[in-house]
Formats: C-alpha cells, sequence, structure tokens
C-alpha cells in the first residue's frame, strides 16, 4: 500500500500539475555578536509578523508604513525569522517537507545565502549543541525511515563537496580535484565519495569533519574561506514494484548547500595575487544569479555553464525539483548595504518557477561566446 503511495508521489513529477512550483525563500535574521556590539553596531532589522522584514535605519520603531513606501526598506517572504528562532523552527518551516518529498523519489534543494558572518554555516551545519539543517534533515530521513519500517529498503548515501576557485572537491576524501562528467542523471563528479549512512550519529561528526576540511584563507588558517561553496547531497535510493509488478529502481536527491559569501568584491591588501581567486568564487555566484535572472525571465536558454556550481546545481535549479533558499542576515546597521543587497535578490529569487524542460537540448548547447564576455564585464566592473 506504501508503495502505491510512493508510486503515484513520485509519477507527478517534480513540477507538479500547475507546470510549475515556486521556489521558496525565507529569510534568517541572526542575534547580534558580541563583537558587532562592541564596534557600536545599532540593530536596524525588524521582522514582523513571521514574515515582513524592514531595514529600520534611520527610523523609529514603529514607522513601518513609511518604511513600506521607501524602495528597498520592506520586503516580505515566505517565513522570516527573528533572532530568537531556534535551529528546529529554521528546519521544520523550511526543509522538513522537502525530506517528505524526496523520500517519495523528488529532488530537492537548500541553498544559504548571504554575506560572510551572516549565519549560513551556523544555519546549515550548526554545532554539536545546536546542529543545523543539514544534520537535523538526516535525522527526520533516517526517523522517517523507521516510523513506516522501510527500513531495508531505503538505502542512504552522502556526499560533501566543495566548489572553490572553479575547483571542485571531495570534503569526505579530500585529494585530487574532481572532475564533472554528465551521465544519465544529469552532472556528477567523477570519483565522488558515496558514503553508505546507517544512522544519524555518525553524521554530525562527518559533517564535522568535511567542513575542517574546506579551503581556508592562508592569512586566516582557522577560518573557512569566505568564497568557498559547500554542497551537501543526500540520495536515497529504495525499489517499489510498478504496475506490471516489476520492480524499479527509485532516487530522491536532497541538495543541501553552504554557499560563499555573497558580499561584493572583497577587499584584499594582496589585490593583484587574489583578484583572480576573488573573481573566480564571484563567478560562481555570478553564474547562479544569471541562472536566476533568466529563471525569473522565463529565458530558454539558462547559462548553467557558466560556472562549476551552477552545473551541479543544474537539477536543483531548473529542473524537477523542490527548492527552498534561505537568506542569512545580520541586524547591525554597519552590514547595512549587505543586508539590503541579499535581501533584495532573494526578494527577486521568490520569482522563480521551477518546471519540468527538456534537459537534455538544454546541455547540449554550446558555451555562449557572449555570455562569458558580458561575464567577464560585469566582473571587471564589480572588482573595480
Ligand atoms: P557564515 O557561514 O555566513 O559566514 P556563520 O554561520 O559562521 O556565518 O556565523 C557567524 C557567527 O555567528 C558564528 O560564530 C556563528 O556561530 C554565529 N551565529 C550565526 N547565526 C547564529 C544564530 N542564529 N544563533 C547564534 N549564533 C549564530
Ligand atoms: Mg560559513
Amino acid at each position: 500500500e506504501l508503495d502505491t503511495i510512493s508510486e503515484k508521489a513520485a509519477s507527478k513529477g517534480g513540477g507538479g500539475d500547475d507546470g510549475g512550483s515556486r521556489i521558496l525563500v525565507f529569510v534568517r535574521l541572526r542575534p547580534i555578536s558580541r563583537k558587532e556590539r562592541e564596534a557600536g553596531a545599532r540593530c536596524c532589522v525588524k521582522i514582523v509578523d513571521g514574515r515582513d522584514v524592514y531595514l529600520t535605519e534611520f527610523a523609529t520603531e514603529n514607522d513601518y508604513l513609511r518604511l513600506k513606501r521607501l524602495r528597498g526598506r520592506h520586503f516580505t517572504f515566505d517565513a522570516s525569522f527573528p533572532d530568537t528562532a531556534t535551529q528546529h523552527d529554521v528546519y521544520s518551516t523550511t526543509t522538513a517537507e522537502l525530506v517528505e518529498a524526496v523520500l517519495q523519489g523528488r529532488n530537492g534543494s537548500v541553498f544559504c545565502y548571504g554575506a560572510t558572518g551572516a549565519g549560513k554555516t551556523y544555519t546549515m551545519l550548526g554545532t554539536i549543541e545546536n546542529p543545523g539543517v543539514m544534520v537535523l534533515a538526516i535525522k527526520d530521513l533516517f526517523s522517517k525511515i523507521r516510523q513506516r519500517s522501510f527500513d531495508g529498503n531505503h538505502v542512504v548515501h552522502l556526499s560533501y563537496l566543495e566548489v572553490y576557485n572553479e575547483t571542485v572537491r571531495d570534503l569526505l576524501s579530500p585529494g585530487r580535484p574532481l572532475v564533472l562528467r554528465e551521465d544519465k542523471q544529469g552532472i556528477v563528479a567523477a570519483g565522488l565519495t558515496q558514503y553508505r549512512a546507517y544512522s544519524t550519529d555518525e553524521v554530525m561528526a562527518l559533517l564535522q569533519q568535511g567542513n575542517l576540511n574546506r579551503t581556508t584563507e592562508p592569512t586566516r588558517c582557522n577560518e573557512t574561506s569566505s568564497r568557498s561553496h559547500a554542497i551537501l547531497q543526500v540520495a536515497i535510493e529504495y525499489h517499489v514494484k510498478d504496475s506490471s509488478n516489476n520492480i524499479v529502481n527509485r532516487v530522491g536527491k536532497l541538495s543541501l548547500i553552504d554557499l560563499a559569501g555573497s558580499e561584493r568584491a572583497l577587499a584584499t591588501d594582496q589585490r593583484t595575487l587574489r583578484s583572480l581567486e576573488g573573481a573566480n568564487i564571484n563567478k560562481s555566484l555570478l553564474a547562479l544569479s544569471s541562472c536566476i535572472n533568466a529563471l525569473v525571465e522565463g529565458k530558454k536558454h539558462i547559462p548553467y555553464r557558466n560556472s562549476k556550481l551552477t552545473q551541479l546545481l543544474k537539477d536543483s535549479l531548473g529542473g524537477a525539483c523542490n527548492t527552498v533558499m534561505i537568506a542569512n542576515i545580520s541586524p547591525s546597521n554597519l552590514s547595512f548595504g549587505e543586508t539590503q543587497n541579499t535581501l533584495h535578490w532573494a526578494d527577486r529569487a521568490k520569482e522563480i518557477r521551477t518546471k519540468s524542460y527538456d534537459a537534455h537540448e538544454e546541455m547540449q548547447m554550446p558555451d555562449s561566446e557572449t555570455d562569458q564576455a558580458k561575464l567577464l564585464l560585469e566582473l571587471q566592473k564589480e572588482n573595480r
């Protein structure tokens, strides 16, 4: 009986009956830090009714009506989390439903986006005491599998990878860079570790260790580089009987992505040395923005090929996939500009509709040289 239910849900496909399901966009405000307070920062963000975000700099409390009329001061999202929200609040509102869908053979992805220090890694990975979305999702997955006595049928594999400086690395087994290849399931990183997970207990340690394998700056060796993107992929494989009683395999894939810092070109002293690196990381984010824009505008050609990140995330963006975006922001007025940028970008992301389409046709499109040239120009402007 369960198999029939799964079968039905899976055959519905990614887009749903309306031809496209909307991307869900959330905002999470983190608490003000000691460092910010010591620097004399004031809080410039207010979350109202669990949805509305107001940038209150230069406005008095309860000036919401006026802020609503100002451009770029008021935003509304599917849900907005105040700084008192727990990891569980964030998980259950943003990701729990995706986990359910993935168990039925669909794909889902969750992105954390925002400036460095805004709380992306805290939201995604969290700490031992307060595990984040990655860990809570896997925990929930195992408990759902157990509850329904699916056990034995469902096989869970984890892979954790990094995109840094347009290089893809295996975070579970550091070594040589991985090459991206296209196969029947889409674009895959050849040789990537597929870790078979049996329980939640081992996962937190595994992910913490993986996170330590992320690229760090030579100058600040304990801190993950703000230019590093981390992608956790959870694949759930199971079999069902089809209408003629044949056993068929299904795979649902959940991608959880801790994006690089979204701030504009980083102000570094070693400018010449780093400019290429900086440009490359921006290249991935910029390519992500271009894809989002193209999706929003309903373009036929989505420039996935412009970066490693967008190649890897192709089926997490435009394919048959449920997508969740969590924009992380700091409350500090010293980060006003970054926060406004993040919110603006998140606001735009609300307009994407994911739909099924002929993935094959898209893949065979050559890289457009004008696209690349345009991208470069934008980058140069940004890095000036
Ligand atoms: P990012 O990954 O976006 O650069 P982090 O997740 O590392 O930022 O967060 C920066 C700092 O703020 C870390 O010390 C983190 O523990 C803390 N922090 C972030 N979000 C929260 C939160 N919601 N509650 C408590 N501390 C947080
Ligand atoms: Mg981080």
